[in-house]
């Protein structure tokens, strides 16, 4: 597994996004990853599985401090309090003290930011988040959030992959030493049938998915959160250590978003 490290917190370039896993097969599929080696954990309040995630890293032989585990408020919990509610709930579910990444979901229509803000950074004080972000929000918007922020913010998460271009805010965070977290980092699947990734892929022994998580992670502040609930993708997201994009390759992908 490679890492990136940003305002020296180290985070495994791959994690495991969780939107759509419910039930057993979701502390199924989180103990087969991490079995497999994913240290990465992407969920949220509104995924409903926090209690499922929780009952996985117990049982996990794996240590807390091995994980990073990322979770995100609701949009209906953003207000002061019911962040400081919300998030001593999830903690409750997830069975931990602490989350290494606490985001705001998606940017409140009525809630001003620096009251969330403020909120997620009593959190970081008192020891129950370790970092905190920013997740579907544009860069004016993330720009008003680090103001209103004692802490620095550690990331930005977005809809990010080929066929999606983010260069503006991928430069804006990574001026600001800011990570930038892709989701839907295989555009729910369509990267596989996206013919530039197919011949890349095959001239590398890979397929499409991995020539667009190549892509993705090779970026100096990006790191990517593939959701996989079988066993054959899970392996396949992880087994992209062992080959590097030609600068040709990187221009012909970087042209799908444009
Ligand atoms: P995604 O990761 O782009 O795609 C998931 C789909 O691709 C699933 O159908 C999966 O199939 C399939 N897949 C996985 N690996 C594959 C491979 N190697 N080859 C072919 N197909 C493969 O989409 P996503 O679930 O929307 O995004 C990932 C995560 O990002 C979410 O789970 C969530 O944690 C996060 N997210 C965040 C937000 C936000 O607002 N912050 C929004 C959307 C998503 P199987 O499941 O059958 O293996």
């Amino acid at each position: 597994m490679e890492h990136l490290t940003l305002q020296d917190v180290t985070v495994p370039r791959i994690g495991l996004g969780t939107w759509a896993l419910r039930g057993r097969q979701c502390t199924e599929t989180v103990l087969t990853a991490l079995d497999m080696g994913y240290r990465h954990l992407d969920t949220a309040q509104m995924y409903g599985n926090e209690a499922e995630i929780g009952t996985a890293l117990s049982d996990t032989g794996i240590s807390r401090e091995d994980i990073f585990l990322t979770t995100k408020i609701l949009e209906s919990n953003l207000r002061r309090d019911s962040v400081l509610r919300s998030v001593e709930d999830s903690l409750r579910q997830l069975r931990t003290e602490y989350v290494d990444l606490l985001l705001i979901h998606w940017p409140s229509r009525s809630v001003p930011i620096p009251e969330t803000i403020r909120a997620m950074n009593a959190l970081q004080e008192n020891g129950k988040v370790k970092h905190i972000g920013v997740s579907n929000f544009s860069v004016s918007q993330t720009r008003e959030a680090q103001e209103a922020s004692e802490a620095p913010l550690f990331t930005n998460q977005v809809e990010y992959h080929p066929m999606e271009n983010r260069e503006a805010l991928r430069r804006f965070c990574r001026e600001h030493e800011m990570m930038l977290t892709a989701y839907s980092p295989l555009a729910k699947g369509r990267v596989n049938r996206n013919r530039t990734l197919k011949e890349i892929g095959s001239r590398h022994g890979k397929s499409a998915a991995q020539a667009a998580l190549r892509w993705l992670i090779r970026q100096s502040n990006v790191v990517a959160i593939p959701k996989a609930a079988s066993r054959d993708h899970l392996m396949e997201n992880l087994d992209l250590f062992d080959f590097e994009l030609s600068d040709e390759e990187i221009r012909e992908i970087n042209a799908l978003g444009s």
